[in-house]
Parts: C-alpha cells; sequence; structure tokens
C-alpha cells in the first residue's frame, strides 16, 4: 500500500494508524491541515473491500475537511477518520471507546465527530476516553446530530442553484432525485416534501426507503437507475465517487446538489459538468451546515437550534456567488471553490511563518 506516492496524497501534515486486539478497532486518521485551526472532520464506519480503499477514502475525506472548514470559516482545519467493519455488525461501545483512546492520543490535532456509520451515541462512547469529540447531545454547547444542519444546509444550497440555473425560487413541483436516505437524505426530503417538491429516492437499504416513499410520498427506483431518471435535480446524499466517466454521460438534470462527500470521481469530472451544462453545487460547500453548527460546540458557544439553522442558511449566498464567479470566469463551479479555499489556507500559513 502506497501512502505518500499515492494520487490522494496531497502533503497531510500526519496519518496514523491504530489498531486495538481486543475490539477489534483498526482504524486511520488523517489529518490533512492544522493551519487554520485544530483538524475537525467525522469519523466514518465502512465495510472497506481493503486497507487501500480505507486509506484512500480518509486521504480524500481529510482534504476536503480543510477546504470545507476554510470556506465556511470556522477557524478549524482538516481531518478525517475512518474505522474499518459493518457499523451493522462490527460497532460495540468498547470498539468507540479503544477509538476514542486513539484519538486523545493526538493530543487534539484532531477532533472527531459523526459520519457515514457513526452516530451520536458512538461519539459519546469515544467520548469517555477522550475530550477531542463534538456533535454531543450532552455537555458544555452541546451541538447534537449535525445531520439536520448538513440537510438544511443542503436544502438552501439547492435553492440558490436552482435559482441561479432555472430562474426561480419556487421548489413547488420541481423534481428532485435523492440517492440516499440516511441521516441527512431522510432530513433533506423532508423539507424538499414540505415545499411541494416531488421527490424519485433511491437506497440500497429497503426500510429506508420504505420511510420516505410512505412519509413523502415519493416514488423509489433502484439504486442503479436513480441517475438517469429525468427531472431538475439530482442530490447524491450516499457515498463519494458518484459522478465518474460513466455516470456523468447518463445524467438527465440541470442541477445536482446534494450532501455527499466527494462527489466528483476525480477534480476534471467537474469541467466534464460545466460543459454539459450541468450546474454543480460543490458538495463541501453545500454540505457545510452540520460542520458550521458543530464549530460552535468546539469554540464553545452555546446557540439555539434556530439560531444555528439561520446560520447554515448563509449557504445560500455562498452558492450563489461562487456560480457567478464561475460563470465570469468560465470555470467549473468545482475549481472556483478549490481556489478560495486554497488562498485562505495560503494566506494564513504565510501569516504563520
Ligand atoms: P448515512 O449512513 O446515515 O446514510 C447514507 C445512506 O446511503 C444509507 O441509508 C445507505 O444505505 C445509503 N447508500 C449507501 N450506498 C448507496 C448506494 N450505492 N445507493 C443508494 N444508497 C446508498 O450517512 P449520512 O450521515 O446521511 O451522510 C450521507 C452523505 O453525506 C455521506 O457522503 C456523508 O459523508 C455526507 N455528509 C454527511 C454529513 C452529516 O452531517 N451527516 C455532513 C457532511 C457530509
Amino acid at each position: 500500500m502506497s501512502v505518500f506516492s499515492s494520487t490522494d496524497f496531497d502533503n497531510h501534515e500526519q496519518i496514523v494508524f491504530f489498531a486495538d486486539k481486543k475490539t477489534g478497532l483498526q482504524a486511520i486518521v488523517a489529518i490533512h491541515s492544522t493551519v487554520l485551526g485544530p483538524a475537525v472532520g467525522g469519523c466514518r464506519m465502512w465495510d472497506y473491500a481493503n486497507d487501500e480503499e480505507a486509506l484512500t477514502d480518509v486521504l480524500r475525506l481529510s482534504k476536503g475537511m480543510s477546504y470545507k472548514n476554510a470556506l465556511a470559516d470556522l477557524g478549524l482545519g482538516g481531518g478525517k477518520s475512518v474505522i474499518i467493519g459493518d457499523s451493522r455488525k462490527d460497532k460495540t461501545p468498547e470498539l468507540m471507546r479503544a477509538f476514542g483512546r486513539a484519538i486523545d492520543r493526538l493530543g487534539g490535532y484532531y477532533i472527531t465527530a459523526e459520519d457515514v456509520g457513526i452516530n451520536v451515541e458512538d461519539i459519546e462512547a469515544a467520548g469517555e476516553e477522550t475530550k477531542f469529540v463534538a456533535g454531543l447531545n450532552k455537555g458544555v454547547a452541546a451541538s447534537g446530530d449535525p445531520s439536520p444542519f448538513t440537510a438544511h444546509g443542503v436544502f438552501s444550497g439547492l435553492r440558490a442553484a436552482v435559482k441561479h440555473r432555472l430562474g426561480t425560487t419556487d421548489l413547488k413541483g420541481l423534481r428532485v432525485n435523492v440517492q440516499g436516505l440516511g441521516h441527512v437524505g431522510y432530513n433533506l426530503c423532508r423539507e424538499l416534501h414540505d415545499v411541494g417538491a416531488v421527490l424519485t429516492v433511491t437506497d440500497i437499504n429497503t426500510e429506508n426507503v420504505d420511510r420516505v416513499v410512505s412519509e413523502f410520498g415519493a416514488t423509489a427506483v433502484a439504486p442503479d437507475d436513480i441517475i438517469g431518471v429525468e427531472g431538475e435535480v439530482f442530490a447524491p446524499c450516499a457515498m463519494g465517487g458518484i459522478l465518474n466517466d460513466e455516470n456523468i454521460l447518463n445524467l438527465r438534470v440541470p442541477v445536482i446538489a446534494g450532501a455527499a462527500n466527494n462527489q466528483l470521481e476525480r477534480d476534471f469530472h467537474g469541467e466534464e459538468l460545466r460543459r454539459l451544462g450541468i450546474l454543480y453545487a460543490p458538495d463541501y460547500v453545500i454540505n457545510a451546515g452540520g460542520i458550521i453548527n458543530v464549530a460552535n460546540e468546539i469554540h464553545g458557544q452555546t446557540v439555539t437550534d434556530e439560531i444555528g439553522m439561520k446560520k447554515v442558511e448563509e449557504l445560500y449566498d455562498t452558492l450563489l456567488e461562487i456560480f457567478k464567479a464561475a460563470e465570469k470566469a468560465g470555470k467549473p463551479t468545482s475549481q472556483v471553490a478549490d481556489e478560495i479555499a486554497q488562498k485562505r489556507i495560503e494566506a494564513a500559513r504565510a501569516e504563520k511563518s
């Protein structure tokens, strides 16, 4: 397994592998950058096919967190952790406590929270061993599950994308195709249903599909079919790499706005979307709502959910600015977002040196 020569290695500051024989913990923490502050990013538990896949994921996700936190101006750096295993079978409170001890050894350079496969109870179990956790239900400035905030941010960003590309903010009757109906996808569907959007949905977990079909009158399709469904918006809310050579040509929507991290398989897919006239809301910008709310907890600021939600709505303006700048410069939206984030990180680095 190569690390430094991997195409996804981006001068990450620190990459640490942890194992705990007793609980079966195998985890990787990648700290991409602490230039703007301690590295913050969630923990993902996933049944990776092999160690290499886990490493690739954590390298890409941690870089995305640096950019996300820089763009949202949170005074935080970027990092991420992955636990190798099936969260439905292998996750125990003991394993999460072992993970907490591992995080504690990093001395605060990395602060963890929820991501795919990890919920508030898991983070609270890890929190029995370390204070470097966030997204808790109890404690000083506890901000709770970030997912509803992420979903509300995606909803706001989706409105901005529809406004920019289709010239309307009225989502009534708008056809939105949602892939992934977990913590974020479900909440996004709820908000979209409330304003009269027409939902087509999919998930590999049939229980999640049934819930959204019965509660929000959504139409279900098979996981492989969601890409080709005609509509106005595709909202990827499952895993990364969904916008790739194969899928992009099958898209039948003018707008992509969803929560999943690392939606573009490779950077050049941003340019492909631009060429096809598909407006892409850069993933780490539109899905920043959760971390924006968690940042309050990290900085020790108690805010009500109502104020937290209002703050997240600022993503509407952030995204409109990116869309306009991209159009003016004839660049992909993803590139414009990257350039803003890189500029902020490099300016802080220069100031420090
Ligand atoms: P989750 O685990 O609760 O939900 C993910 C859902 O996707 C699950 O229901 C799963 O069955 C489904 N899924 C997985 N592969 C699929 C496939 N091939 N086709 C269809 N469905 C599939 O995770 P979540 O917290 O809702 O996060 C969703 C995405 O948003 C992830 O990429 C995550 O990194 C990103 N994200 C989440 C947050 C947050 O606050 N939770 C914040 C930022 C980004």
